[in-house]
């Protein structure tokens, strides 16, 4: 896929926009001011393969505590800030590596121009985030409701507070709740600015119904070459939607990591079942980061094919045993309820000798 060209920035130590991998963010759901419950989600999410992480600030503690969270953790942090100009002045102060922040909506130019010099001097780049929920009225008024033109020129409206103070780490979100107006908006942004963008679909829903609305949504963008970040907003723990966000870059071949495990869906053919086996590899195999290929597979029809192609492959065998298959290569028998274990170890074995 040809990704879109635009402009690449720092935001800590990872690369946004430009030819940088298209980076995972998550939020945490804790209550900021809440160090130590801020600090363990972020840890977990960090293990999750999070590569950004916002923490939203709703005042003047949680603004401090930030400072804390920085400290005891290692991916860019994000100040989630909205309104009031000084609670970005202490996030900065506090360390954090980008701010979330509308500048066309904190008041006074010089409380802008404060924020800005602030960033600049901290390096922190902006994501000017629009929402279909919190369009401004007067883009409703000029284009007919909370339309994608109407969020795609409140953007750019935020977007030219920035520029005008020569700052020029941006990113920008526009997030809709229905598909297709945020289809339509980032499309629309795309083709007036080469500002990186990061995707999302707000309000997605639960992990099941959300997961699916995210990447029907996502994957058109991506697939257009549109998206230099993407979050998965779900209703639950932040580390599913990392794992989700993770998943759909994989299906599009877009990044690799982590064990992809390819399972047939089962037939008639089936020579004895794979189902569970397939779950247990997921949950067993979830703390290997490196992109390995697992094939678990439920018949000697497609089965060793489909094994030769990965690094290990579990192939049903109506003996009762599972046939493995290692490095494209008939490898061993195995009782099921080895196998799990016995592909565990053989990749960890693999990943120490890399
Ligand atoms: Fe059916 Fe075998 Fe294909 Fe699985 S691999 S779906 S059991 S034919």
């Amino acid at each position: 896929m040809q990704r879109r060209k635009t402009q690449q920035f720092q935001l800590g130590n990872v690369a946004i926009g430009g030819d940088a991998p298209i980076s995972v963010q998550s939020m945490t759901k804790t209550d900021t001011r809440d160090t130590d419950a801020t600090i363990a989600q972020i840890h977990k999410l960090t293990e999750t393969g999070c590569e950004i992480v916002r923490s939203a600030v709703i005042d003047e503690d949680a603004a401090k505590a930030l400072a804390p969270i920085k400290k005891a953790t290692s991916i860019p942090l994000v100040a989630d800030i909205h309104f009031d100009y000084k609670l970005a002045m202490i996030a900065l102060k506090a360390g954090v590596d980008g701010l979330r922040l509308n500048p066309g909506n904190i008041g006074a130019q010089w409380k802008v121009v404060e924020v800005v010099k602030a960033a600049t001097d901290s390096g922190a780049p902006i994501r000017i985030g629009v929402n279909s929920g919190s369009v401004e009225k007067e883009y409703q008024r000029l284009y007919g409701g909370p339309t994608a033109l109407a969020m795609v020129e409140s953007a750019l409206a935020h977007v030219r507070v920035l520029e005008d103070l020569n700052f020029c780490n941006i990113k920008v979100s526009l997030k809709a709740t229905d598909i297709e107006r945020n289809i339509e908006a980032n499309r629309l942004f795309a083709s007036k600015s080469d500002i990186p963008i990061h995707l999302g679909i707000t309000e997605a829903g639960t992990a099941w119904t959300g997961s699916i609305k995210s990447a029907a949504g996502m994957a058109v963008l991506l697939a257009e070459g549109i998206g230099d970040t993407l979050r998965v907003s779900l209703t639950g723990d932040p580390a599913e939607e990392v794992r989700v966000g993770w998943q759909i870059l994989k299906s599009l071949d877009l990044r690799q990591r982590g064990v992809t495990i390819i399972s047939c869906p089962t037939c008639g053919r089936l020579e004895r079942p794979i189902e569970d086996l397939a779950y247990r590899f997921e949950q067993e195999l979830a703390h290997i980061d490196h992109p390995f290929h697992l094939a678990v597979m439920g018949c000697s029809v497609n089965g060793p094919g489909e094994s030769k192609g990965a690094d290990i492959g579990v192939v049903a065998h109506k003996s009762g045993k599972m046939r493995l298959y290692k490095d494209g290569h008939f490898w061993r028998n195995a009782p099921c309820d080895d196998v799990v274990d016995i592909v565990k170890a053989q990749f960890e074995k693999k990943l120490s000798e890399l």
